[in-house]
């Protein structure tokens, strides 16, 4: 089954025409990796799918259905779009235990995605004091928390050192491995080729290149 289908986008911003007929679809079991330089229209889109903003023109789908008529969306789709947006008096663990809150969550499950982010040992720590790879971590684990099978995350490898950058790679492989779909926007196409299995290049608000992996190399 295809878990985000967009198809047609057009956003305009003022002069800016931000998205110019986005299309393209990501499968689960594997990472997408979608990429293009700065200004091409990948964090306009995520934001377009998850409802934040409004195309002009077009469609976005998850699991076959808008983002806003899905019934527990955060069960539906996780989505990693800016490491910043966290409460920095509060300790990590409190910080998702006030977001599973409101899911209907509960420790037990906050305990869980500590552990699969690796952030058991700075989960009592105030996130104010986080570096970025601690921040990447804990927005993936709030992504997390209501376990959906699609993720989406903006950029979650800038600002890692290469240890962080390591480590990302391989949980975001760990991720598609257990069945989910996960689209990874970033700039670098080289951040991305060992890790992606299916590419989506954009650039000025479309897609210029789609393909799998494998195919690209057999083709080089
Ligand atoms: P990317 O994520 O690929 O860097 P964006 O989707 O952030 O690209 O931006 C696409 C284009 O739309 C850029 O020219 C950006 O400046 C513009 N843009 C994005 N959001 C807004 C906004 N809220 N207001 C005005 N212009 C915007
Ligand atoms: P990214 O590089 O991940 O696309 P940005 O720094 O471009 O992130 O955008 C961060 C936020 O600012 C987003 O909400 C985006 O919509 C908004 N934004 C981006 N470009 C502009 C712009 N030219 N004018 C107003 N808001 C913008």
């Amino acid at each position: 089954q295809t878990t985000i289908e967009v198809a047609g986008l057009r956003k305009r911003f003022g002069q800016t025409m931000a998205l110019d007929g986005m299309s393209f679809t990501v499968e689960p079991g594997q990472v997408t990796g979608f990429v293009g330089p700065n200004g091409a229209g990948k964090s306009t889109t995520m934001r377009v799918i998850l409802g934040l903003d409004s195309a002009d023109e077009g469609t976005a789908l998850v699991g076959g259905r808008p983002y806003k008529s899905l019934r527990a969306p955060l069960h539906h789709v996780g989505a990693l779009l800016d490491a910043g947006a966290l409460q920095p008096s509060r300790t990590a663990r409190n910080h998702l235990l006030w977001l599973a809150h409101f899911q209907g969550l509960g420790a037990t499950r906050v305990d869980e995605v500590i552990e699969q982010v690796g952030l058991r040992s700075a989960a009592r720590r105030k996130a104010g004091g986080f570096s970025l790879g601690m921040r990447q971590r804990l927005g993936i684990a709030a992504a997390l928390l209501g376990d959906p099978p699609v993720l989406m995350l903006d950029e979650p490898v800038n600002g890692l050192d290469p240890e962080g950058i390591v480590w990302m790679r391989g949980f975001l492989r760990s991720l598609a491995a257990q069945g989910r779909a996960v689209l990874v926007s970033s700039h670098l196409m080289s951040e991305l080729e060992d890790t992606a299995g299916h590419l989506v290049v954009v650039g000025r608000g479309r897609v210029v290149a789609d393909t799998s992996v494998a195919d690209l190399i057999a083709a080089s």
